[in-house]
């Protein structure tokens, strides 16, 4: 057998693996913390750790995150890394720093198999669900390096914030997500709080509702279109869950959710999405849901759409952008425009593209599939 690597295990995963081993539950509690909080892979500085479990430790285990194959930093501070997970593909994870906090973005996904037509990562089709390990491998790669680049004193943290908003869809890579968020939450762990963990979602209704009870954190729904047929030309995805579905569990999930909205975010496109009819569809769509069912408490964030050479699309001008909001805020939702970081090293949302050995034909099936936005009435859809 293999060894095992133990960046794959949340607290409890571990504590079996420990028992496994022939030891006590409770010695998964130092291990973690030398893991996750110092960032330890030497099983022989473990200090604290008896002499004969980091043997059999040695034996069994090793501490692994990807191979990296690159680090760029871009001239706002914004760190990008491409990372090796093997047969050709590659995924990317970016750091962010803002005065007031360090926000890592993560990948879930070797490429995605929703295809959304402004997204980068969309159109390089799909290879293969990210495993445990790699997803926080991600996350102990980058805190243990930035902690080396800012020279960090001991004990202090350089990553405050987690957002699923790299590569892939991490709703659909759900049995890896949930174990993954649950080593950024543990208090041995990275010690995040919950509202300092973001999922980002196209929208899989069904796992919105089960991360709803098995682990509620921040929740952002790409929402992009205020009516299904626009939504569904961008995001394939709202086809087999449409728009009314995805508002109720939107409001079923802040039930649960540690903060009080969901954030909306939405991709501002030239001419395709950002009229101010559209905007009036939005402001109708979060507070006039079915009778009976309340009003979304959401803020929207406004992601000014980053070009990359086949999407076809344009960013909205800023002016647009500007009249989209103000049409939002007048009808009372909060309303932000995300500033974009780091394309200068092609880092900013929906640039990230990594390798991809595409196994679902995505690509063929964009290019068949022409964007029919255009077609869409100047009163626009129902
Ligand atoms: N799959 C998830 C998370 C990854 S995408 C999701 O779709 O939510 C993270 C965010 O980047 C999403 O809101 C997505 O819509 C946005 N995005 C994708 N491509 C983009 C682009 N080219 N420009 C700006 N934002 C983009
Ligand atoms: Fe996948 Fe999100 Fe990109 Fe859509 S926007 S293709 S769901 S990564």
């Amino acid at each position: 057998m293999g060894a095992v690597n133990l960046l794959g295990f949340d607290l409890d995963g571990l504590a079996a693996f420990v028992e496994g081993l022939g030891e006590k539950r409770f010695r998964a509690q130092q291990l973690f913390r030398w893991l996750h909080q110092k960032g330890e892979s030497d099983f022989g500085r473990m200090s604290n750790l008896a002499r004969s479990l980091r043997d059999k430790l040695a034996d069994a285990a090793i501490v692994q995150a990807p191979a990296l194959l690159s680090e760029q930093a871009s001239a706002d501070g914004t760190i990008k890394w491409l990372f090796d997970v093997g047969q050709g593909n590659a995924v990317e994870t970016v750091f962010i720093p803002e005065d007031d906090r360090g926000t890592l973005c993560i990948s879930s996904q070797a490429g995605c198999a929703v295809g959304c037509r402004f997204c980068s990562t969309g159109h390089q089709g799909f290879s293969r669900n990210l495993e445990v390990a790699e997803i926080v491998g991600q996350l102990w790669f980058a805190e243990r390096r930035l902690r080396e680049r800012l020279a960090l004193p001991e004990g202090e943290r350089a990553i405050s914030n987690v957002v699923m908003m790299g590569m892939g869809e991490p709703l659909q890579n759900y049995g890896a997500l949930v174990p993954a968020l649950r080593v950024m939450l543990d208090d041995h762990g990275y010690g995040l709080s919950r509202r300092r963990v973001t999922v980002s979602t196209s929208g899989v209704v069904p796992m919105i509702d089960r991360l709803r009870t098995d682990c509620p954190v921040a929740l952002a729904v790409s929402l992009h279109a205020p009516n299904d047929a626009l939504r569904s030309a961008l995001v394939p995805l709202n086809r087999k869950y449409p728009l009314a579905e995805l508002m109720q569990a939107c409001v079923r999930y802040l039930q649960a959710a540690p903060r009080d909205f969901i954030t909306l975010e939405y991709c501002m496109l030239h001419e395709v999405n950002d009229t101010p009819d559209l905007a009036r569809q939005l402001v109708r769509l979060v507070q006039v849901l079915e009778p009976g069912v309340p009003a979304l408490r959401c803020k929207l964030n406004l992601i000014p759409f980053n070009p990359f050479p086949e999407s076809g699309l344009k960013r909205s001008s800023s002016a647009r952008v500007a009249a989209f909001a103000e049409i939002l805020r007048e009808a009372g939702i909060v309303t932000t425009v995300r500033k974009t970081r780091g394309d200068d090293i092609a880092a900013a949302c929906g640039q990230l593209a990594g390798e991809v050995q595409d196994r679902t034909q995505v690509q063929q099936r964009m290019r068949r599939e022409p964007i029919r936005i255009h077609a869409v009435p100047a009163g626009g859809l129902q």
